[in-house]
């Protein structure tokens, strides 16, 4: 069972991730984007780790969660922010209130959080947009956190030759092909968040 303590240390760790590689997610979105992937992720991770370390010590992960997504909703300007904290809030009112939740009941409320950024950005898988990393990876989660990683960073990789069909880089049309989306790479992080914090190293 997962309790409030492994959510804070996921967080942490995605916040980390962030930190580290703030300034590739920002290369990565300046040739198909604007160049404020990484920034507008290290604003917000920053804003959940302060969020975080400021809430009551006995919320529970679904409170948690929904904390966190809040948080990137009103920090982050730019269309990840909306995204990833729908994601965040959306599983997070999946695991409602209780005080440790399986690995199963994980991977449902993810699930259904992914889905929520689906409805909510309108992309399908091939778009080459953060769900073309969060779709594979969740649908990998009941193999293990690792495979889950492990199947978004192949997602992430996998954009590369796509057109960009929503967001800032569909305004290039055939002109985004041979660059690897931004999101896609950072929901690739998320995950491997997660599975470093499933396996104990964070
Ligand atoms: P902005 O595009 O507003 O500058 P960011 O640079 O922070 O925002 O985030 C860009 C990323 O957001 C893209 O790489 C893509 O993965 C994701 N994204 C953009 N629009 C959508 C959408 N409609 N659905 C899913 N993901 C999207
Ligand atoms: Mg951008």
């Amino acid at each position: 069972m997962r309790d409030a303590d492994f959510f804070r240390r996921w967080m942490d760790a995605t916040a980390a991730a962030v930190e580290r590689e703030a300034d590739r997610l920002t290369e990565l979105d300046s040739p198909i984007g604007d160049a404020d992937h990484g920034s507008n992720l290290l604003r917000g991770f920053v804003a959940v780790r302060g969020a975080l370390a400021g809430a009551e010590p006995a919320a529970p992960p679904g409170a948690l969660l929904q904390l966190a997504g809040r948080t990137l909703i009103s920090t982050v300007g730019g269309a990840s922010g909306p995204l990833y904290g729908t994601l965040l809030r959306r599983t997070g009112k999946e695991l409602g209130e209780a005080a440790e939740v399986s690995d199963e009941e994980l991977s449902e409320a993810l699930s259904a959080g992914v889905a929520a950024v689906a409805g909510l950005g309108g992309a399908a898988p091939g778009d080459k947009t953060m769900l073309d990393a969060l779709l594979p990876g969740v649908a990998a989660l009941g193999t293990s956190y690792r495979a889950a990683a492990d199947a978004a960073e192949n997602g992430a990789r996998a954009t590369v030759p796509l057109i960009a069909r929503k967001g800032r880089a569909s305004y290039l049309g055939e002109r985004s092909v041979g660059h690897q989306d931004p999101g896609a790479t950072s929901s690739a992080l998320l995950l491997d968040a997660l599975a470093d914090t499933a396996e104990g190293a964070a």
